[in-house]
């Protein structure tokens, strides 16, 4: 038995998302956190990071240390923004899913499902 999303369900699901997500800004004047900076620090190791929302959805409390062989876990504190002197970049972004990125992870079934609740995920931003 196959553990992958068809492409065609993906494509029906991704639909629906794009609907909906499509619909809430329309109908809304509330930027829903579109533009919001969330910061997470680690307390492990000290790191700290910013991270913007693309778009409106549920982001995480927790993610895991990007620092290199920091293996702990880094918690949502946008304290981080005051603890710096100079003011924090940010280096990582919420982003919805596109279609391609679903259909190279058809797979993450946990994952799948998160998004199509309405969840974003992170992702590291590209310099220009
Ligand atoms: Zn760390």
């Amino acid at each position: 038995m196959s553990k992958k999303v068809s492409y065609k369900k993906l494509a029906r699901l991704h639909n629906v998302l794009m609907e909906y997500e499509k619909r809430v800004i329309e109908e809304t004047t509330d930027p829903l956190g579109i533009g919001d900076r969330l910061g997470f620090h680690c307390y492990s190791c000290g790191n700290m990071i910013s991270t913007v929302k693309l778009t409106h959805g549920e982001t995480a409390t927790k993610i895991e240390c990007n620092r290199k062989g920091c293996k702990s876990i880094m918690l949502r504190n946008d304290n981080v923004y005051k603890y710096q002197n100079v003011d924090l970049e940010d280096t990582h972004e919420w982003w919805r899913p596109d279609l391609n990125w679903l259909k190279k992870n058809r797979d993450k079934l946990s994952l799948l499902d998160h998004i199509f609740k309405g969840g974003l995920i992170l992702r590291k931003i590209r310099k220009k």
